[in-house]
């Protein structure tokens, strides 16, 4: 069993949105706000992240939106590599399968490393286009990071403007 099942979350946070969506987003996992209510990015940073989304002309509704692990991790540090490494298969990536989204951002290193399970450099690769088993993928920063340095949110713009001319937005 996974630690983070024993480890004092109150729900299982396990994603919400469009069931053909085309467009994905994948967070780190659960904060506090998501752990009492049982629904992602709910808190400071998910009332940024449907600004973003509504910027882009969509509705939350219109999107799948998603973590790596499903617990909270206590004190909301970042997910282990063997929390992300036991909850993708069970979780993500069936929601990969059922979903077929067109394109996945993901929402910081902690998202883009735990879905790949590689050691990427956030600031090598945000803003490209990778491929993660044929599904494209766009890294971008997290939310949360953007509440903290607010000069980075140009960059986020770029990059949801990038998946908006992919998905033809
Ligand atoms: N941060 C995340 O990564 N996911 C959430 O659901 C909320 C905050």
């Amino acid at each position: 069993m996974c630690p983070l099942a024993t480890q004092g979350r109150n729900t299982v946070v396990f994603g919400e949105g469009n069931p053909d969506a085309r467009l994905m987003f994948v967070g780190e996992g659960p904060g506090r706000d998501e752990d009492m209510q049982g629904r992602p990015f709910v808190g400071r940073a998910g009332k940024l992240l449907n600004k973003i989304i509504e910027a882009m002309g969509l509705k939350r509704e219109d999107v799948y939106i998603t973590n790596v692990v499903k617990c909270r991790p206590p004190g909301n540090r970042a997910p282990l590599p063997e929390e992300s490494g036991t909850c993708r298969p069970l979780f993500l990536f069936k929601q990969i399968e059922i979903i077929q989204p067109e394109v996945i951002c993901t929402l910081g290193a902690t998202a883009m490393k735990g879905l790949f399970n590689q050691d990427l450099r956030i600031s090598k690769v945000r803003g490209t286009f990778l491929e993660f088993n044929g599904t494209t993928v766009m890294p971008t920063f997290h939310p949360a990071y953007l509440l903290r340095n607010p000069a980075a949110k140009r960059f986020v713009w770029d990059d949801m403007k990038k998946i908006m001319d992919r998905l033809g937005f």
